[in-house]
């Protein structure tokens, strides 16, 4: 009878609404050619006969505003969305029917990740290619890009050069003293480094953050002196 039960229960399930959607997820710190593998993965989707689109945050506007862009100057046709549950809509019906693959590029941008996702991969049957910084300059998990990892059916980690020593670099070191997660800025503000450039780097530029803001404060209190006088 429990044998009985269960291959009921099965059938069921088998015969649920699936269509075979699928997730995978590219993270790593910057400039490891994670937009390259997604623009890569998402060109070799089309000439295989498949209909795929790009979508990218519209803070991000360092290159173009209509294309993504990789750091070594490819480029690709795509969507500059504030969030990813107005794309549907944006695309139309029709068109997002006839879509197979979504390519995602800065991930970490859209709050709405982790329900666009579901939605998009369980629901509607799409494959969903996704990149973007799984950590800030902090290391840090950076907005839901981790979220999504429990849907993925594929996580791959990309690495870079680190900047000082040449070795396989893992995070992504901020240059200057601004402290707010959401920076959008490429090699002048970023570089990639090692576990040990990232440790003493990070450490220089605590150092000179505590030496500009004593400076600030030191002079408000100047100003607030000769305002007072
Ligand atoms: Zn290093």
């Amino acid at each position: 009878m429990a044998a009985f039960k269960s291959a009921l229960s099965l059938s069921s399930i088998n015969g649920g609404h699936g269509k075979g959607g699928e997730v995978h997820v590219i993270i790593g710190p910057m400039f490891a050619g994670k937009t390259t593998d997604l623009l890569r993965r998402i060109k070799s989707e089309g000439s295989s006969g498949r209909n795929v689109a790009m979508i990218k945050s519209s803070k991000d506007t360092r290159y173009a505003k209509d294309s993504v862009v990789t750091h070594d100057g490819l480029r690709f046709p795509c969507w500059a969305l504030p969030d990813l549950t107005s794309f549907q809509h944006k695309l139309g019906n029709d068109e997002y029917q006839k879509l197979d693959v979504i390519g995602i590029d800065e991930a970490q941008f859209f709050e709405d990740l982790y329900d666009f996702c579901c939605k998009a991969a369980d629901h509607d049957g799409k494959t969903i290619i996704l990149a973007g910084l799984d950590g800030d300059y902090l290391r840090r998990s950076f907005g839901s890009v981790l979220d999504v990892i429990p849907l993925a059916d594929t996580v791959t980690k990309l690495t870079a050069r680190c900047k000082l020593c040449g070795k396989r670099a893992f995070f992504t070191l901020r240059k200057t003293a601004e402290t707010q997660t959401e920076l959008i800025g490429g090699s002048d503000v970023y570089m990639p480094v090692c576990r040990q450039h990232y440790l003493s780097g990070q450490a220089v530029i605590q150092s000179t953050r505590t030496v500009l803001e004593s400076c600030k404060v030191q002079t408000d209190s100047h100003t607030e002196v000769a305002a007072v006088v």
